[in-house]
């Protein structure tokens, strides 16, 4: 098996076994023969599925979320990397919240809660007498609790908090980041209504409401609410939006009711207790090298969606739960997203440019694909095992049973790509040489992109100069000796006009039953109207959620931190 120096250190510090004095018991073949045998446990035929799911795993084909590569097969293994949990209003289920989030922050999970139900700050308490202290009061305590855990010391915990964009507090909830270091293990997202949508397009006035008695207690110009989201974003990167109306026209199980949260990088909306395992396909190897042109190579690719989500599936059955609630929940809806990794790898092999058209045909084009092989995977699966528990009050009853409620979410694969050696999820290049930071404390590597090194190679123009440049200024867009097309291929990140990285996310949202997480860098010289544009657009392509981040605009930030400099 061979794996990259930064995969190898990133499995030593995190995920290989290690005995009671700290030492690795663990290769990375033994890493994945212990997930794969926990996996197949559920199986009749457990050798065969493990064999499978271990060449899966093996070839780097596929990988689960990290609890489950960390976890499967230990005793009372967690599996699952996302979480919804309720806030309600009151102490007792305020702090009740609060111990679960930290279990599942210990075992390697990630928990996202919307904080609306709660009164607003100096509403009436009737049992003290007394007035409340807020949704940000609490959500100020889930973040400190939250740094205390650093689940299990294998990494931080993520959380995702949303008030929604009517909620009395909103204001205060909007600007919580404005000092920049505060409340850095959550990301914050305003959950946005159509209504407010269009309250903010035809200038029109908004009710800001208490939760507690359905009264209004103020009405703002929503346009001002809209302005002070986007000065913060452009300062920040906080709050994104998440459009609530948006996901609630696609749950799949509108009779248990509204969706109103996500997971903390947004791929996944869940209902209150439910949680969700990830896995991601690693599309730089789903490539063939026939007729002189490298190809994508569909049949791997269909033959990976099967066992994937056989895989996952199982997850569901082989995990361990940490609650009683959350084990219910799971179960009776089975969702799973299998999502992918190292897009901008493939588009590389097949020498289109990130920001062409074509390249958005193209991501439309696969994620049509693994959405119709996934679904039939789970149809044959609800054949062989049965529909999930809840189908008959789904959006696919009558007529289709299915295994899972969903299927599909791109997650960031913020660590399993870097296990895998490959670009994050649908994002371009961030840069062509960089420094991988924050993976270990204090450790900082040095790389070139191995795809541009043989691209450059292949053409004849790789040459100790070339390696400098790239090295300390991690592009070539300013090497105008260089071939037009060869630098637009190699387009990174911050150099691709935000246009294109809304295509993308909208291309893959449209064949994804969750969602996709999805961060729209952006230089430092963007300006306010850009931001607003973004999140209006982002609203009207359909999307689930958005995020921007400005280059230079947050010291640190709850995920990015474990990515590229
Ligand atoms: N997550 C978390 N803490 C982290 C990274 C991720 O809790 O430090 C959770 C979170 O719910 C996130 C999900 O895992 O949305 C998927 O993140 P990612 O794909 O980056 O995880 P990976 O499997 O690569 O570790």
């Amino acid at each position: 098996m061979k794996l990259s120096a930064n995969a190898i250190q990133l499995l030593e510090a995190r995920y290989f076994l290690k005995n009671t004095e700290g030492r690795i018991v663990e290769s990375p073949e033994q890493l994945f023969r212990r997930v794969a045998k926990h996996i197949a446990s559920v199986e009749e035929d457990k050798d065969f599925w493990e064999n499978r799911f271990y060449n899966l795993m093996a070839h780097l084909h596929f990988l689960p979320n990290s609890p489950t590569l960390m976890n499967a097969g230990l005793p009372n293994g967690q599996l699952s990397a996302c979480f919804v949990l309720p806030v309600e209003d009151s102490l007792e289920g305020i702090f009740s919240t609060l111990k679960d989030m930290a279990l599942i922050h210990q075992s390697g999970g990630g928990t996202g809660y919307n904080f609306s139900k709660l009164r607003p700050q100096g509403d009436r308490v009737s049992a003290s007498g007394g007035t409340s202290s807020g949704p940000l009061a609490f959500i100020k305590v889930y973040d400190t609790a939250t740094e205390q855990v650093r689940q299990g010391g294998k990494r931080r915990g993520a959380n995702m908090g949303i008030l929604n964009v009517d909620h009395p507090d909103i204001e205060a909830f909007i600007t919580a980041k404005s000092k920049g270091d505060e409340l850095q293990n959550f990301n914050l997202s305003v959950g946005i209504l159509d209504d407010f949508m269009r309250a903010v397009q035809n200038d029109e006035t908004w009710n800001l409401i208490n939760p507690r008695n359905n009264k209004v207690t103020k009405t703002i110009r929503a346009k001002e609410l809209w302005d002070l989201i986007i000065s913060q974003a452009w300062a920040t990167g906080d709050p994104g939006l998440i459009f609530l109306d948006t996901i609630n026209k696609h749950n799949p199980l509108p009779k248990l009711g509204k969706i109103q949260s996500t997971n903390p990088c947004g791929e996944v909306p869940l209902f209150e207790y439910e949680s969700c395992n990830l896995g991601s396909l690693n599309l730089s190897k789903m490539v063939k090298h026939e007729n002189g042109i490298w190809q994508v190579d569909w049949k791997t690719l269909e033959h990976c969606v099967q066992v994937s989500m056989r895989f996952l599936d199982n997850v569901i059955s082989a995990n361990h739960y940490l609650l009683s609630q959350i084990e219910t929940a799971t179960k009776n809806n089975r969702k799973v997203g299998l999502g992918l990794m190292g897009w901008a790898e493939l588009l590389a092999i097949l020498e289109i440019p990130y920001a062409s058209d074509k390249a958005v045909e193209m991501g439309e084009k696969i994620m049509r694909f693994i959405q119709a092989k996934s679904y039939e995977t789970s149809e044959a699966l609800a054949k062989e095992r049965g529909a999930f528990p809840n189908w008959e009050e789904s959006v696919f009853s009558p007529k289709t049973p299915l295994r899972n409620a969903t299927c599909n979410s791109i997650a960031p694969t913020g660590s399993i790509s870097v296990i895998a050696d490959t670009s994050y999820s649908i994002e371009p290049f961030y840069a062509l040489a960089y420094k991988r930071v924050g993976i270990l404390e204090n450790e900082t590597q040095l790389e070139i992109n191995p795809v541009f090194v043989s691209k450059m190679k292949k053409l004849g123009l790789w040459n100790e100069s070339l390696k400098n440049e790239v090295l300390s200024t991690g592009s070539i867009q300013h090497l105008v000796t260089l071939p037009s097309e060869v630098r637009k291929l190699f387009e990174t990140s911050l150099e691709i006009p935000w246009q294109y990285h809304l295509q993308h996310q909208r291309a893959f949202q449209k064949y994804t039953d969750n969602a996709v997480s999805k961060t729209i860098n952006l230089s430092h010289e963007t300006d306010t109207d850009t931001i607003s544009e973004i999140y209006r657009t982002a609203w009207e392509y359909g999307l689930k959620g958005i995020t921007v981040y400005r280059d230079g605009s947050k010291a640190n930030q709850v995920l990015q931190a474990c990515q590229l400099n």
